[in-house]
């Protein structure tokens, strides 16, 4: 049977994750392994073993997640929302020594979207967001973080640079003048990932990540892993998800009424469902042929264009291992987009297919971690500084 395995790998050795850059003298790294990666160490197990026949059926119907640095290797961390705000002189969050804390601007803004342009609200100020703490005006945070009872954390990455001398290939010794650096990420974070797909495949995938390491230049040391193992889902059932983000945005609106100078004229509260997708690894989509960042679902037979939506882009490349060469270089929606949805309908009808579009994910090259996403992204309910 198919499901959703969260798995999680302790390094041993620096990582690096990279595409293949034939004459460059510096090998940055990316902060996230993609899907294709852990794909590649698969198939090349496979090969070793004399088994490559089979690798087509082995990664058939299996969708090889993007493996995310964590600082709790039994937590799964998430992408937070582009709409995530924080101080512009204390930036993070107030668990960090400095930070003057994070918090989200969607459901505030679908409020005041709402009261203003649907209700005709009246505001005697403009809607802005300044630091409770220190009123300076607040700016976008980018990244991952993790929640431990009850505190966030937002999670660091390390890199360290090494400088490595090039052997002539022929001659087997130093190349004159080749010098050439390499940036890895320190293995003091965890990686953490799903695989969706059969149980039975998850042993050869542990096996091949544990013999053939991660990402780039394993036969010089880089990506060993000293432990993998499956830990259990931290996030919580959807249905829950969007309970508690339209009981937020019901709070939210009280608030955004009171402030509102023809507020006996207007709704007391929100007259539809609202819920979020938001984008955990880069997507790519297209409307009618062509990449865009804005994303139309369908369901149960309706099309439902977003309400609001945010997103950033992205540019997407990749290597092809079967064919040693570059793939062709698109455009996407990057992690942390977010696309706001509005039913006037019970939103209960429509659970089903929305497990499905988690499930299944979004978009193109999903069996390689791309178009991950959540329903109503836990983040959002931090409406208050954090
Ligand atoms: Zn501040």
């Amino acid at each position: 049977m198919n499901k959703i395995n969260y798995i999680s790998l302790t390094l041993k050795s620096p990582i690096r994750i990279g595409d293949v850059k034939p004459n460059f003298n510096f090998l940055p790294t990316k902060n996230t392994i993609p899907g294709s990666i852990i794909r590649g160490a698969v198939a090349e197990y496979l090969i070793s073993r004399q088994r490559a026949s089979e690798i087509s059926d082995f990664v058939k119907n299996i969708r090889f997640g993007f493996f995310y640095p964590s600082c709790n290797s039994d937590i799964f961390p998430l992408s937070l929302p582009i709409t995530a705000l924080t101080c512009k002189n204390y930036k993070g969050f107030k668990s960090l020594k400095n930070g003057h804390g994070i918090f989200d601007s969607i459901i505030p803004l679908i409020a005041y979207e709402e009261l203003k342009n649907t209700y005709g609200a009246k505001f005697p100020v403009p809607f802005t967001f300044t630091c409770p703490k220190c009123e300076s005006r607040m700016d976008r945070f980018f990244g991952l973080y993790i929640k431990k009872n009850e505190i966030h954390y937002n999670i660091n990455i390390d890199k360290i640079s090494q400088t490595k001398v090039a052997i002539n290939r022929n001659r087997k010794v130093a190349e004159n003048g080749m010098l050439y650096s390499i940036t890895a990420l320190k293995p003091t974070n965890f990686f953490v990932g799903k695989i969706i797909g059969d149980k039975q495949k998850i042993n050869i995938i542990f096996e091949s990540l544990m013999e053939k390491g991660i990402g780039a230049h394993t036969t010089k040391g880089y990506g060993k892993i000293s432990e993998i193992k499956e830990i259990q889902c931290n996030i919580e059932p959807i249905k829950n998800r969007i309970v508690q983000f339209n009981e937020k945005l019901k709070r939210i609106w009280n608030e955004i009424l009171s402030i509102a100078i023809n507020k006996k004229e207007l709704p007391k509260e929100p007259k539809a469902f609202y819920f979020s997708i938001d984008l955990l690894s880069p997507t790519i989509f297209t409307n009618n042929g062509i990449p865009t960042l804005k994303l139309n679902i369908s369901l149960n037979k309706t099309k439902f264009k977003p309400f609001i939506f945010s997103s950033d882009p992205t540019f997407i490349g990749g290597w092809s291992t079967a064919w040693g060469l570059p793939k062709e270089t698109t455009y996407g929606a990057d992690a942390g987009s977010t696309y706001i949805f509005k039913i006037e309908k019970d939103f209960e009808d429509y659970i089903p297919q929305l497990e499905n579009v988690e499930y299944n994910g979004i978009g193109y090259r999903t069996d390689e971690g791309y178009g991950d996403i959540i329903i109503c992204h836990p983040f959002h309910k931090e409406v208050d500084i954090i």
